[in-house]
């Protein structure tokens, strides 16, 4: 059986991330890097693929192409975690052992999940920003639409990106209106969630944007059927102490999909009550197996499920697993940073930057750049620097303006 000192399980945007930060703090480490897909994709830019600025293509590259050169790429998928032996099962049967093990597998879309959805995806107007070959298609009927009504929909937590569902809202209503057609489309935004954000510094900056735009906020309301030839959603609305079902008739319907843990951690001994890697939060060492870390979607953090998470978390999981490697403690921190840039029109941005616990945590000075407020410049960031700082600094390790914690800075000082 094949052993590596490192073995990172998922090639996207977290496993590419700490497997640079590890090589560039010892290049000499024999890492393998377990991911069946040939395809990597810079899932960010769908939102704006899906508002008519990037093309799908510049969100994708091939898995070769973003490799690092250093490492063992093996091309299959886990399929069984065996951490009381260190080993691990891949899909054709072969086993791989390690020192340490990183999971980074990131979360799985349940599109199934909603009665009628898959058969209608890509047709009926029923469209996705969540699926590569799907936001062009938002694109396109978005430029399409002179009247009628556009649903958008949000599941419930946990998902990637949480603001990902209404950005699409506002990019859409900001088209029509460009257009003149605004007044004509009635707009419907039905989220799951108990409120539009979970941080509620944000909450004012949109809500004015969702007024802007008229468009009817349904919080407490789960999309729980799709019928695409008779083109209506079906949804279960809080009323009350009880629920109501309600039907609703579309010509577009924007839908993302309810998310979980994929189920190869649910079924493994990694995973903590909801299904997620059970990490310890500033850490990210498992907590009960500590030769094994994670990163990204799947840990099982209150921390946001974002690409911006992945920047924060890659050299905190990179300096803890070398740390254990010479049998020592975790030496640095993760503070649960996350951030979402909510892309209120076509040119401004709310960035919402924060912390465990809600706290906020901005990166640039309040008067470089208020992120309660919507700005070009978090704009320009999205469209022109974010895109690079994934491409050549995240996933080569470079570390821009995050040098990880020291874990005990708090506890000495
Ligand atoms: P991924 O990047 O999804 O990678 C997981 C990898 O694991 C995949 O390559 C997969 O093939 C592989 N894998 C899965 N199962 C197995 C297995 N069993 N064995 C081996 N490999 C496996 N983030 C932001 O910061 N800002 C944004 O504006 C933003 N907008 C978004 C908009 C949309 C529409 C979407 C979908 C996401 C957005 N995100 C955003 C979130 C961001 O893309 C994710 O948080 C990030 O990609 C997480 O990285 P990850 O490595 O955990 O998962």
């Amino acid at each position: 059986a094949a052993h590596f000192q490192v073995l990172i399980i998922g090639g996207g945007a977290g496993g590419l991330s700490v497997a640079g930060s590890l090589l560039k703090r010892n290049s000499h480490l024999s890492i393998g890097v377990v991911e069946p897909s040939n395809e990597h994709f810079y899932q960010p830019g769908w939102t704006l693929v899906g508002g008519g600025v990037f093309q799908a293509a510049q969100t994708r590259r091939k898995e070769a192409d973003v490799m690092p050169k250093d490492v063992v790429w093996v091309r299959q998928a886990a399929k069984l975690f065996r951490p009381d032996v260190r080993e691990v099962v891949l899909g054709d049967g072969s086993v791989v052992s390690y020192d340490a093990l990183i999971v980074a597998t990131g979360i799985t879309l349940n599109w199934d999940a909603i009665p009628g959805l898959t058969e209608t995806l890509g047709k009926n107007g029923v469209t996705s920003n969540y699926r590569f070959d799907l936001a062009p298609y938002t694109w396109q009927l978005v430029q399409q639409l002179k009247s009628g009504t556009a649903i958008f929909t949000q599941p419930p937590m946990p998902i990637k990106c949480a603001g990902a569902p209404q950005k699409a809202v506002y990019l859409s209503c900001d088209a029509w209106k460009r257009r003149g057609v605004l007044d004509s489309i009635s707009v419907e935004f039905d989220t799951a969630t108990p409120g539009l954000f979970g941080v509620k510094e944000f909450v004012p900056p949109l809500m004015e944007y969702i007024k802007r735009y008229h468009v009817g906020l349904h919080t407490g309301s789960k999309l729980v059927a799709v019928d695409g030839p008779n083109r209506t959603a079906v949804f279960e609305r809080k009323a009350g102490e009880g629920v109501e079902r309600v039907e609703r008739k579309f010509d577009m319907l924007h839908v993302v999909p309810p998310q979980s843990a994929p189920q190869v951690i649910r079924e493994s001994a990694l995973a903590g009550s909801d299904g997620f890697v059970e990490v310890n939060p500033a850490t990210l060492q498992h907590v009960r197996f500590p030769d094994v870390f994670a990163i990204g979607d799947v840990i099982g953090t209150s921390s946001a499920k974002t690409a911006a998470a992945v920047r924060v978390q890659a050299p905190v999981v990179a300096t803890n697993v070398l740390a254990f490697l010479k049998h020592q403690a975790p030496v640095s921190e993760y503070e649960g940073y996350g951030a979402c840039p909510l892309t209120v029109e076509n040119g401004r941005i709310v960035l919402a930057e924060f912390r465990y616990g809600g706290k906020l945590a901005p990166t640039l000075p309040k008067w470089l750049l208020n992120g309660q407020k919507p700005t070009r410049l978090a704009w320009w960031l999205k469209k022109y620097v974010m895109p690079l700082m994934y491409w050549d600094g995240m996933l080569k390790g470079r570390e821009l303006m995050v040098a990880p914690k020291p874990l005990n800075a708090k506890k000495d000082g």
